[in-house]
């Protein structure tokens, strides 16, 4: 529960921006889950004073901010930097219609990629659609610049953009917090379709509003506090940074001057130049792009950046310290901390995943090819299913499967076209790409798996899932309908159980042999939600094990191998037999192992006897 008096509190950066939003006073808050930025909606959740919701998509998000702060309310919404993408054409007109309520938008970049399928740079949104952007370093900074983010955003009408990175997203730090203040409505929804209506002719209208805007904003960029010069007694270089890179600067060159971005769009640039002057080379230290260097660069400021700095990852103390050593004509220092040690665990499946059977399954099918997703479906990729063949974005494998199936070449002509999709992201961006399969008479078998719940990103509830952001009732969408809906045939679509692997493999066979579309869905649910019963756990009798292997094809983490031995076939090729265990304290019992395993070597564990630990 939020704490009602003033004190300090430990935070991540998205509990701190979560805790901004509540005290600012805002109404609604929307998101779709994605990592970094996941948290920053889970924790406005638990404030009763603001609506919240898990929204569909990045772009419903931004539209249900949008319609709040219209209504004169403030309003928050947030999202991964990918997620922008999504909901870049409601941004990308909302910067000529403005606001009235302030709103905030809060983009998290995943630099370094942790869970992300590319690592493009948020910052560039201020410049397309002529918005601020503010770049907390830290968790106390993410709290205080979302507060002034709404404020900003009354001030001018504008939306601004809070650009985070995994790092300030996720680290935590000692926060000083306030309390709520309510914010009053500004007045309600005031009727000026000059404005809110952006026709042809009304946008044309707004645009010299924007660019006069952009003129304010410059200036306030200039006078801004959130850009600040810390002097330093080594004035061989100087920075400029922002977001985590200006801790990166302090932690490796403590007595050099700073520049520090906290409002780093529009660039202060006569700010800037002054500061340059007063060292004698200056850094711009940019994670991704060279942004503000190319900017100081036209504005005739001598810079460097990425001639000296990498263009991707962080830009942490061991890559800063030895690029600007040699810049300086010193040696790369020596005694760098060596990294953290850690476990090195692959990202995989959980055990017992109903996902695996159908990439065993898969794994088991000839002659497709598999235009896969972004979410669990991803890991379908790896070891040792090897199923995918594709993954692009969000809701892309529909389109690209009918891509796939339209453009084949002769090479392909013998081919099945499958897609596989989440139940969360089909309605997220999935749907419209099967409604084109179907309209377009695609030869495409659609995996649609329905575990009820966004899994990659912790098991939020989604449409699909009967609940809402709360944990209470929702309606919950009936997926063989809504793909009925959508025109694919009644006979064409089935619902399975993903542990019944004969069942599955009988229903792809038969589909896939069918030249039109067909969905087959599966039912059950993430293990990680509360829907997921438990069974009693399954064990290994080794007298039984042949060390076939086939259970390994599951992939379930639960089975580990502990024993290898070379043979020799009666053909007289040698094989490498794998002896196998299973982690009794995990195996929730799904069965799934059990249905390859030909000797019936795996049976149900016997509850006396002690739950044996395998050890690395
Ligand atoms: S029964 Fe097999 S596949 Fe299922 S959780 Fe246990 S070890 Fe994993
Ligand atoms: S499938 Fe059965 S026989 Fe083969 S390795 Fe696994 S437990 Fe042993």
């Amino acid at each position: 529960m939020p704490a009602s008096n003033p004190s300090r509190l430990f935070l991540s950066g998205n509990e701190a921006v979560a805790r901004a939003v509540w005290e600012s006073g805002c109404k609604v808050a929307a998101a779709y889950p994605g990592t970094p930025s996941t948290e920053m909606l889970e924790v406005i959740s638990t404030y009763p004073e603001i609506y919240s919701e898990w929204s569909v998509n990045e772009k419903v998000a931004l539209e249900v901010a949008i319609g709040a702060a219209f209504a004169g309310s403030r309003a928050f919404c947030a999202m991964k930097h990918v997620g922008m993408n999504v909901a870049s054409d409601a941004l990308m007109t909302l910067t000529l219609t403005g606001v009235i309520g302030g709103l905030v938008i809060a983009i998290a970049d995943d630099v370094g990629l942790s869970s992300s399928q590319n690592e493009q740079d948020s910052r560039f949104w201020g410049r397309f659609a002529h918005l601020p952007v503010f770049e907390p370093a830290d968790s106390q900074e993410a709290y205080e610049m979302t507060k002034l983010a709404f404020d900003f955003s009354e001030q001018h009408q504008v939306p601004v953009i809070l650009r985070m990175t995994t790092r300030i997203n996720h680290v935590k730090g000692l926060v000083s917090v306030g309390t709520r203040a309510e914010h009053p409505n500004l007045g309600g929804f005031k009727k000026d379709p000059a404005r809110w209506v952006m026709t042809p002719a009304g946008a044309g209208r707004r645009i010299p509003l924007m660019f006069e805007r952009d003129v304010a904003l410059a200036a306030a960029a200039e006078v801004s506090p959130l850009n600040s010069v810390e002097s330093g007694r080594d004035r061989r270089v100087g920075f400029v940074a922002s977001g985590p890179t200006y801790m990166h600067v302090k932690e490796s060159f403590p007595d050099a001057p700073v520049l520090k971005l906290g409002f780093s769009c529009p660039v202060p640039v006569e700010k800037i130049r002054t500061f340059a002057a007063t060292v004698d080379k200056l850094i711009v230290v940019e994670e991704v792009e060279p942004l503000v260097e190319k900017e100081l660069k036209a504005a005739g400021i001598a810079c460097h950046g990425k001639d000296l700095l990498p263009k991707q990852g962080e830009l942490a103390p061991n890559v800063l310290r030895p690029a600007i050593a040699k810049l300086l004509g010193e040696p790369a220092p020596e005694h760098l901390a060596p990294p953290a040690p850690v476990f090195p665990r692959p990202p995989t499946m959980c055990v017992a995943c109903p996902h695996l059977g159908v990439y065993y399954t898969l794994s088991q099918i000839k002659n497709i090819t598999i235009s896969g997703d972004i979410g669990c479906y991803t890991l379908g990729a790896g070891h040792p299913w090897n199923a995918l063949d594709t993954t692009i974005s969000m809701g892309a494998s529909m389109g690209i499967a009918l891509g796939l199936d339209k453009g084949r070449g002769e090479a392909d002509k013998d081919k099945r076209i499958l897609a596989v999709i989440g139940d969360s992201t089909f309605l997220h961006m999935g749907m419209q790409g099967l409604l084109d399969i179907v309209y377009n008479r695609g030869n495409v078998t659609v995996l649609l798996l329905d575990n009820r719940a966004v899994g990659m990103t912790g098991g939020q509830p989604d449409p699909g899932s009967g609940r809402d952001i709360h944990g209470e009732p929702a309606p919950r969408v009936d997926f063989a309908k809504l793909v009925e809906a959508l025109g694919v045939k009644k006979e064409r679509i089935h619902v399975v159980d993903p542990y019944q692997l004969p069942v599955l493999f009988k229903a792809i066979r038969e589909e896939i042999k069918i030249p039109e579309v067909s969905v087959i869905i599966t039912d059950q649910p993430c293990v990680l939600i509360d829907d997921y019963k438990k069974q009693k756990p399954y064990e290994v009798l080794d007298a039984k094990c042949t060390g076939c292997g086939n259970c390994i094809e599951v992939g379930c983490p639960a089975i580990h191998v502990v024993r290898r031995e070379k043979a020799i076939k009666p053909s007289g090729k040698e094989v490498e037999l794998q002896f196998v265990r299973i982690e009794t304290s995990v195996c929730t019992g799904c069965g799934l192992c059990v249905q390859p395993c030909a000797p019936d070597a795996i049976v149900p564990a016997d509850p006396s006897k002690p739950i044996r630990l395998v050890k690395h």
